[in-house]
């Protein structure tokens, strides 16, 4: 796989910025630290794998000395600041690598909507987003229990990268497991496949529980309905029928029922409504829906109902995000993000090996 300047361009770009934040190599000690590494590796080549001596030689060239260090403290703010502090509180020089960031992330997105890649434009657009690439660190926890095989890895970075899932050249077009959809007209189908139903519900799961573990950080648990903090639950209304969602929590002197989905912003359905266009079109608009049922169903009284859509590129929807920024402000959300990010990067890269046949399709899906 060539490196085309797209993809240079993305490596570098900050993760808030839909990028995989791996700054360029620039600043007296990073450089000095590169050219070391490079003349290590050149004498542990030409000692042991003398047939790779040329690729050596053609690295590109390195500087000493040509930025300071201000511009790693610019990055290390921009990756983790908060949305509103950023433009208020930086100064001079790290609004220049802002609005640089910004320029890059500009004329990619319009490079996308010039070659008609609009499946493309609408994750890059919902990618923007502080968190989204923080699965990109994740250790997989401190024993490594999580860690990603390196298929899925693969799979989330090519996502993250614009670079859409190989399809396997001995099926036609069709995805082979619904058998309906078209994936040269839809390639990230997989993320949106009828026939993916349980792998998605999964997938809803581990936001749920990432929303869960972060509850549990702040609150008591009796502060949730029946003090266990698993599974679906039901909540009565006062006219005796009830009502089903994922989280109740009773906190700030309100109770909530949230109910968890993940939407991908890149479905053909979302295109059409202008999610390549303007931001949050998808979570937003289920969400929307979600609450239009709720008062179909006519809620519960004295209830506030809180439909947590997240993007699967891990953008929360503007119903989730008021939640947080209204009754959340004060709580260190990180490692929420991380969590949430980690397994929706995680699963939606087992829903593309599943639909390109390397892993199995899962038990419950099957006759689905
Ligand atoms: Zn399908």
């Amino acid at each position: 796989m060539p490196v085309t300047p797209l993809l240079r361009c993305l490596r570098a770009l900050p993760q808030r910025f839909s990028g995989l934040g791996l700054p360029r190599h620039q600043g007296g000690i990073s450089e000095k630290v590169c050219l070391d590494a490079r003349e290590t590796t050149a004498t542990f080549v030409g000692k042991w794998l003398p047939d790779l001596r040329s690729g050596i030689d053609s690295l590109p060239e390195v500087e000493v000395g040509r930025m300071d260090q201000s511009f790693y403290r610019a990055e290390i703010v921009l990756e983790d600041g908060e949305e509103e502090e950023l433009e208020r509180r930086l100064p001079q020089y790290m609004l220049q690598h802002l609005a640089t960031h910004k320029r890059d992330w500009l004329e990619i997105y319009q490079s996308l909507l010039r070659e008609r890649r609009h499946h493309h434009a609408a994750w890059f657009m919902s990618s923007a987003y502080k968190g989204t690439g923080s699965w990109l660190l994740w250790r997989g926890g401190t024993d490594g229990r999580f860690r990603y095989v390196p298929s899925e890895f693969v799979e989330a970075l090519r996502l993250r990268l614009l670079i859409d899932p190989v399809r396997n050249p001995r099926h036609g077009p069709l995805c082979t497991l619904c058998d309906a959809a078209n994936l040269e007209e839809a390639p990230l189908h997989p993320l949106d496949c009828n026939a993916l139903r349980p792998a998605r519900r999964w997938r809803h799961d581990r936001v749920r529980d990432a929303l869960i573990a972060l509850f549990k950080t702040y609150f008591e648990d009796d502060l949730l309905v029946n003090g266990t903090v698993t599974g679906e639950r039901w909540y009565d209304g006062e006219d005796g029928v009830r009502r089903k969602v994922d989280i109740v929590v009773h906190a700030w002197g309100s109770t909530y029922a949230l109910d968890v989905a993940v939407v991908d912003p890149s479905a053909p359905t979302y295109i059409r409504m202008g999610s390549a266009a303007r931001p949050d079109v998808a979570a937003r608009h289920r969400g929307e829906q979600k609450i239009a049922y709720w008062r179909e169903m006519q809620g519960v009284r004295g209830v506030n109902f809180v439909p947590f859509v997240v993007e699967a590129t891990g953008r929360l929807g503007p119903h989730a995000y008021r939640f947080f920024h209204d009754n959340m402000e004060d709580v260190d959300k990180a490692t929420f993000y991380q969590r949430m990010n980690a397994a929706l990067a995680r699963w939606n890269a087992r829903m593309v090996l599943t639909c390109k046949g390397e892993i199995e399709v899962p038990r419950e899906a099957q006759g689905a």
